[in-house]
């Protein structure tokens, strides 16, 4: 256990599987009170004994980011429970399949760009509304490569990625001078269910993707949590409008 996030009260969105589930542990070892937000009510509560079996501080709130009155609920849950919130990881956020551009159906776009860019719209607003009524804190967001650079056949994904560096960059300048820093993480391919699924479909498709990565290997969930919690620690305390590539070398 360290001290990183000592005493500090952090919602993170799409906490049940992956990227999320492996902050709420590293979180909690760094000694943060974790919320733990997603839509699926038993991985959640899971979750939640697992941690608190171990002596941590976790609680959880079912929560669909887009529903702006979910993403509500979530931050008061926060601030009811533990008496207010410190930091956020917006993390909650989906994929979809690799298709061609112009094959592309509207559900595909409107799936992806509902939950990764007004999800995230929803949850900024809650948090930062309940951040400036108590005293400043820190948010990250979670982009991805794709925020930063293309990646093929998956345009909607790299737009709603971009949206993310962008919400990041607005947020960081409106509020820097209130105490709220905003932060993104631009993770590289990472062993979640996310890919996990994507590779089970698509043999041999892991091998060429781990060829294009300098470090030769996808990222563990854990090595982006670790990220994410420096940058919310205050040991980032000048740190502002950054996206942060945890990338293995690739962008
Ligand atoms: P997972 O599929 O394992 O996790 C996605 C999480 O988002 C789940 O907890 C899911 O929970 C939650 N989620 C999805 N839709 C909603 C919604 N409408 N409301 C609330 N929660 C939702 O994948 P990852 O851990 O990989 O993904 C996490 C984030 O990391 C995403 O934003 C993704 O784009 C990003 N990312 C992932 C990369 C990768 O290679 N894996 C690379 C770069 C970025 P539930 O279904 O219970 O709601």
């Amino acid at each position: 256990t360290g001290e990183l996030l000592r005493d500090k009260v952090i919602l993170i969105t799409g906490a049940s599987s992956g990227i999320g589930a492996a902050a709420a542990y590293v979180f909690a070892r760094e000694g943060a009170s974790v919320v733990l937000a997603a839509r699926r009510e038993e991985r959640l509560g899971a979750l939640v004994a697992e941690l608190t079996d171990k002596g941590f501080e976790a609680s959880a709130v079912v929560c669909d980011v887009t529903r702006a009155e979910d993403a509500r609920r979530a931050v008061a849950h926060a601030t009811e429970r533990f008496g207010r919130l410190d930091g956020a990881f917006n993390n909650a956020g989906v994929g979809g399949d690799r298709t061609p551009l112009h094959e592309m159906g509207d559900e595909v776009y409107d799936a992806i760009l509902d939950t990764n860019v007004r999800g995230l719209w929803n949850c900024l607003r809650a948090e930062i509304g309940a951040m400036l009524a108590g005293e400043g804190g820190a948010i990250v967001n979670n982009s991805s490569v794709g925020g930063l650079v293309a990646i093929p056949t998956a345009a909607p994904y790299v737009v709603s990625k971009h949206a993310v560096v962008g919400f990041t960059r607005a947020a960081a300048d409106e509020y820097a001078h209130q105490g709220i820093r905003v932060n993104a993480v631009a993770p590289g391919l990472t062993r979640s269910e996310l890919t996990v699924d994507w590779f089970a479909r698509n043999p041999g498709l892991e091998e060429a993707v781990e060829a294009t990565i300098p470090q030769a290997r996808t990222a563990a969930p854990e090595e982006v949590a670790e990220a994410a919690a420096w940058l919310l620690s205050d040991r980032a305390s000048y740190v502002t409008g950054t996206v942060l590539p945890v990338d293995g070398g690739y962008v």
